[in-house]
């Protein structure tokens, strides 16, 4: 199963990621995006998300 996540490192917290994949991603307290639930990944747009991340903080892991 394709394994989505975010480099904390990378993430600018813009909320893009949030704002098309609801479901997978959510801001934290820390003002970055986590990955709540990648099961979720079949039924949405993370690829779009991916895609458009603006610092390519998004990848697919193992
Ligand atoms: S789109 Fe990228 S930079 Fe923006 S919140 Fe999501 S992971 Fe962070």
């Amino acid at each position: 199963m394709k394994n989505i996540t975010v480099d904390q490192a990378g993430c600018i917290g813009c909320g893009l990621c949030v704002s098309t994949c609801p479901d997978v991603f959510e801001l934290g307290e820390d003002g970055k995006s986590h990955v709540k639930d990648a099961s979720k990944c079949s039924e949405c747009n993370c690829q779009q998300a991916l895609d458009n991340c603006p610092s390519k903080a998004i990848s697919w892991g193992e």
